[in-house]
Parts: structure tokens; C-alpha cells; sequence
């Protein structure tokens, strides 16, 4: 770890309310992480009986729809942008589920279930080849095994599921 400011490389020192922290003695301040925010969003339809996926341009599988939080903006504008952005489609109603961490891409991914309003997806193709949807069954089938994608989309229809 070295400092985004100086270079310097950062010792952890303990800060005496959040504990070890990295610290850069050049610049005498601590250097807390940074990372990247985005949102993944699972979508169902007002009757709750299905999930909406997108394939985006040259790959094979099906996923959540997601985009990065603009610097300023708040995670729920994120959710309610990206989803009209991609499909068209207005977000009824939207409700916060958990979050993870990817190393790979040093992002923190905030999953929202939300209820998309009826209506034709008319899907944003610069990105995204193929929106459709899919039953429960059918997107935990096909949904990309192991990924950060698959645990919400799991969470998502546990979710959907106690409701009816
Ligand atoms: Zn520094």
C-alpha cells in the first residue's frame, strides 16, 4: 500500500477510533482504502414471478444489470438510472439487500431488488445484446456460476419468495 498523494508507502498506525488504519508518515495523514461503488440490480416484474437478465455484446452468459456510482450521486439514483438507461424501463419500487466485495476489481457491489414497471424492455444496444425474462428456475440456471451475481440473484428470489 503507498500513498495516492505522495507515493510514500503506508505503515498501519493505529487510529484511536477505527483501529489499524494506513498511514503515511510523509504527509502525516491517514490514508484510508479506496475502492470503486457500484450497484447490481435484481429485477422482477410487478407480479414477482420472474427475473430480468441482460447479455451484453459478445459474451455468452446472462447477468444482473449493474453500473458504477457516479462521484456525488447516491447508490438508489445509481439504480434508478441504470436500470431506465439500459432497458427503458422506470423502477416502481426498489429495496436495498447486501453487499460484496470484489478484490479483482477493488469494487464494492451494493445489491438492490427491485420492481420493474410493465412495459416493453427496449434494450440499450451499445451494451447489451439480449434482455430477457426469465422464470426463478430459470435464471438460477443460467445465471454465470460463482459469481458475485449468482449469490444476489439467490438472495433476491429467497426474498421474492417469502412474499408469496
Ligand atoms: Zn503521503
Amino acid at each position: 500500500m503507498y500513498c495516492y498523494e505522495c507515493g510514500e508507502k503506508l505503515a498501519l498506525v493505529l487510529h484511536n477510533q477505527e483501529g489499524l488504519v494506513p498511514f503515511c508518515k510523509n504527509c502525516n495523514e491517514y490514508r484510508f482504502p479506496q475502492f470503486a461503488t457500484a450497484v447490481t440490480i435484481a429485477a422482477t416484474n410487478r407480479a414477482k414471478d420472474k427475473i430480468l437478465l441482460a447479455r451484453h455484446k459478445g459474451q455468452q452468459d446472462f447477468i444482473l444489470f449493474a453500473g458504477y456510482v457516479k462521484k456525488g450521486e447516491t447508490a438508489e439514483k445509481t439504480v434508478t438510472r441504470e436500470f431506465k438507461e439500459e432497458t427503458k424501463l422506470n423502477v416502481v419500487k426498489y429495496k436495498y439487500m447486501s453487499s460484496r466485495y470484489n478484490a479483482v476489481k477493488n469494487l464494492l457491489l451494493l445489491n438492490f431488488l427491485i420492481i420493474a414497471e410493465n412495459g416493453d424492455v427496449q434494450p440499450d444496444y451499445n451494451e447489451i445484446e439480449e434482455v430477457r425474462w426469465f422464470t426463478f428456475d430459470e435464471a438460477l440456471e443460467i445465471i454465470r456460476k460463482d459469481s458475485d451475481a449468482e449469490a444476489f440473484l439467490k438472495a433476491a428470489v429467497a426474498e421474492l419468495k417469502k412474499g408469496q
